[in-house]
């Protein structure tokens, strides 16, 4: 039976995962270990707490001793690490604990991976390795051998954090493949993100703060499919490949906090401009030529559709979002 350790399971994509994949393999035998920070939430897997074939483990990827520890006990085969600190703003206020998760956490997974002879490492990274486009380039887009150019000190630990992947890959042969996605919208996510946060802010009638002139562009792509594509690179990508997901789904900012509005049947005027971000991406833009041809993976959602799905996701559950903010 497949042993899989997840991390960062709690959060955002990691319990979507963990929902898909328990769905898709019921005899998948799954570990999810977290470390529960404020972005990590056991509510968002009640569903599946009594599985036989699912465990959680509360714990801390930098913390080497119960690393190996765990790897020692459990005897997984397969690891899939999207255990991160994964905001932009709060790397620019305190990029130390992302040093901390994002690169020293990865390097002792893969040097435990290494120890306990695991058959495939898979990191979750992003688009956001490969810094930005310009927006007067619409031809453009990142390729996987785009050179990484990380903007924020989010981006640049996880672009460290790929370069550890593919060195541990090339130096002791380590089993690995890498998945580089754009931004993802979708159910259980935390409400710091510009969708969540917008949708809750439209909710309760509160200014709804745009950065700069809202220009910025982002491809979105919804979580479910973001979790098949990593399904099919983890049992079929080539050990010490990056894959490019994305979903030719490019809006504004402001576009997209429009459309929330729209479908709230809220009024324009909640929109405030703010300071815009330092260092602030232009545009990100993603080529999945490569994922589509190796594994003819599509994605099943537009945005039109997926957005108006994840706003009723969050409209259905706003218990849910007032738990999180209150935890
Ligand atoms: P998230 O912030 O919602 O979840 C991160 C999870 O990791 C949380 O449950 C948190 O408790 C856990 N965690 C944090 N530090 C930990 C540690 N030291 N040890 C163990 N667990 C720890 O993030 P997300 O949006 O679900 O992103 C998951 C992964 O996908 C990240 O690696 C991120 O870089 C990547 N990614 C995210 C997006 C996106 O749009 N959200 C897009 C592309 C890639």
């Amino acid at each position: 039976m497949t042993k899989v350790l997840v991390t960062g399971g709690c959060g955002f994509i990691g319990s979507n995962f963990i929902h898909y994949i328990l769905d898709k393999y019921p005899n998948c035998n799954l570990v999810n270990l977290d470390l529960l920070t404020y972005a990590g939430n056991l509510e968002n897997l009640k569903s599946i707490e009594d599985n036989p074939n699912y465990k959680f483990v509360k714990g801390d990827i930098s913390n080497r001793e119960f690393i190996f520890d765990l790897f020692e006990k459990e005897k997984f085969n397969i690891v899939i690490n999207f255990a991160a600190e994964s905001h932009v703003d709060r790397s620019v206020n305190d990029p130390s604990i992302f040093i901390n998760t994002n690169v020293l956490g990865t390097q002792i997974l893969l040097d435990a991976s290494l120890k306990y002879n695991i058959d495939r490492y898979h990191q979750v990274s992003t688009d956001e390795v490969y810094g930005d486009l310009p927006l007067d380039r619409p031809d453009l887009f990142f390729t996987e051998e785009t050179p990484l150019n990380p903007s924020s000190p989010y981006s640049a630990s996880k672009a460290c954090a790929d370069l550890l992947v593919s060195s541990y890959n090339r130096t002791y042969g380590l089993n690995t493949t890498i998945s580089r996605c754009s931004n993802n919208y979708g159910p259980y996510q935390f409400p710091e993100k510009l969708i969540p946060l917008m949708i809750y802010k439209a909710l309760n009638n509160e200014q709804l703060p745009v950065y700069g002139n809202g220009k910025n562009v982002r491809d979105w792509l919804h979580v479910y499919d973001h979790c098949v594509a990593i399904d099919y690179i983890v049992h079929n990508g080539t050990s010490g490949e990056v894959y490019n997901i994305g979903g030719h789904n490019e809006k504004t900012n402001l576009e997209v906090v429009e459309t929330i509005l729209s479908t709230l049947d809220k009024n324009f005027d909640l929109i405030s401009y703010v300071s815009d971000r330092p260092g602030h991406d232009l545009r990100y833009a993603i080529d999945p030529s490569k994922i589509e041809k190796d594994f003819n993976w599509i994605p099943k959602y537009n945005f039109n559709s997926g957005i108006k799905e994840t706003i009723n996701w969050y409209l259905d559950n706003t218990t849910w979002i007032n738990n999180v903010l209150n935890k």
